[in-house]
């Protein structure tokens, strides 16, 4: 038998409490009882995405809310720019180019990060931009963008807005929708909310609502003004996942009952304890600002990433994420996300450690270990 252990940045495990929430039998959603969980749901999303805006829920994966951002924000011809230093932002630009828009990608090397100064300088230059499309964690590179100085720079342009994609990021690191200047914010179920894949949020500032009147890109099941219009009612366009709303509810009051800023300062201290355990070994971190969501290492010489991924896997159970596009084979990302304590934080550097020594390479696992004991127990 084999203890299953999810380090991978989704999906991410589920709280035991959770999991027991989502067994119970299925309540039909056009039902007194469901839209009283729902009132709650919506407000506790509005907690975790720090606004006062709706928080709309969609029964998709993240890239649901991607396609939801562009096809109800944008309209065909719109000239975008899109920041691309990873798998997550290209995918924005592949969603938008589906659509028709003009995609300017922002090409960064992957795990570099992008300055403000450097999107004021591009807006001026292009004043027909619409929007930037950027992810706030890129999972790819376990790299975080200052999203925050971002807002400052579009805030003082009328007509442009920033798209914000918190998939992997959004209730683990610092992020203020509204006091950040952030026109639309997305995430799924599957990462930092504890839950299974299947749901996807998103929320518009009133700036980025105006745009949806003039969008002229088709859409049926993504239309948000059907979503704005049930959700008035506590309610949706079309079946929602009951369960997975109710295991929502159980999130949304975990959120609360830690506070938002103690669960990011919970991952802060886990990344930092992975990042310092990591290098005390002899490895590499692979982003110049690395994200507290996830933590990607970039591996040595002669040393197969994705044989080290499917070992990990085979031989303890254990999944970690391998590098994606011009990255596979070369990096390993261990997820910080969601329910996870000390103890999973030290046998992710030590799991790491003892399959690279299998592999043949020989770190410092014990000065690691001894680096990560003193940030978590400290
Ligand atoms: C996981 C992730 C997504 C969405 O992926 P899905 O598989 O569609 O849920 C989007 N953006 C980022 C940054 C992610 O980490």
């Amino acid at each position: 038998m084999k203890k299953k252990r999810l380090f991978t940045p989704g999906p991410t495990s589920v709280p035991e409490e959770i999991l027991l929430e989502m067994a119970k039998p299925i309540m039909h959603h056009r039902t007194d009882e469901f839209r009283a969980i729902v009132k709650e749901v919506s407000n506790g999303l509005k907690y975790i995405f720090q606004t006062e805006n709706n928080v709309f829920i969609i029964g998709s994966s993240g890239t649901g809310a991607m396609e939801t951002a562009i096809t109800n924000v944008f309209s065909k011809g719109n000239k975008i720019a899109v920041v691309c230093g990873g798998k997550f932002g290209e995918r924005f630009a592949e969603i938008g180019s589906v659509y028709g828009l003009e995609i300017l990608p922002v090409e960064i090397e992957w795990g570099k990060t992008f300055k403000a100064e450097e999107l004021e300088k591009l807006l001026q230059e292009n004043p027909d931009i619409k929007g930037l499309c950027t992810p706030l964690c890129e999972t790819s590179t376990g790299t975080t963008f200052d999203v925050e100085s971002y807002g400052k720079v579009i805030s003082k342009f009328q007509d442009v807005i920033l798209v914000v994609d918190g998939v992997s990021s959004l209730g683990a690191i610092p992020c203020y929708m509204d006091r950040w200047g952030i026109d639309v914010l997305l995430t799924g179920s599957q990462k930092a909310l504890m839950l299974p894949p299947g749901l996807s949020f998103i929320s518009l500032s009133k700036k980025a609502w105006e745009k949806t009147e003039n969008s002229d890109i088709p859409k049926y099941y993504f239309d948000l003004k059907k979503y704005k219009k049930a959700i008035e009612k506590d309610d949706f366009p079309f079946t929602i996942p009951v369960s997975l709303v109710i295991g929502l509810k159980r999130s949304v009051d975990m959120f609360r009952e830690y506070g938002l800023e103690n669960i990011w300062s919970l991952h802060s201290k886990r990344a930092e304890a992975t990042r310092k355990g990591i290098e005390e070994m002899g490895l590499e971190l692979l982003s110049e600002k690395p994200s507290d969501a996830v933590t990607a290492i970039k591996l040595p010489e002669g040393i197969d990433g994705e044989k080290l991924v499917k070992n990990l896997r085979t031989q303890y159970g254990i999944s970690m994420a391998g590098g994606q596009d011009k990255l596979k084979g070369k990096i390993i990302r261990i997820s910080h996300l969601g329910y996870m304590d000390e103890f999973d934080v030290l046998t992710a550097i030590i799991a790491v450690g003892i399959c690279l020594e299998q592999m043949g390479y020989k770190c410092n696992l014990e000065d690691g270990i001894k680096e990560a004991k003193k940030i978590l127990f400290s």
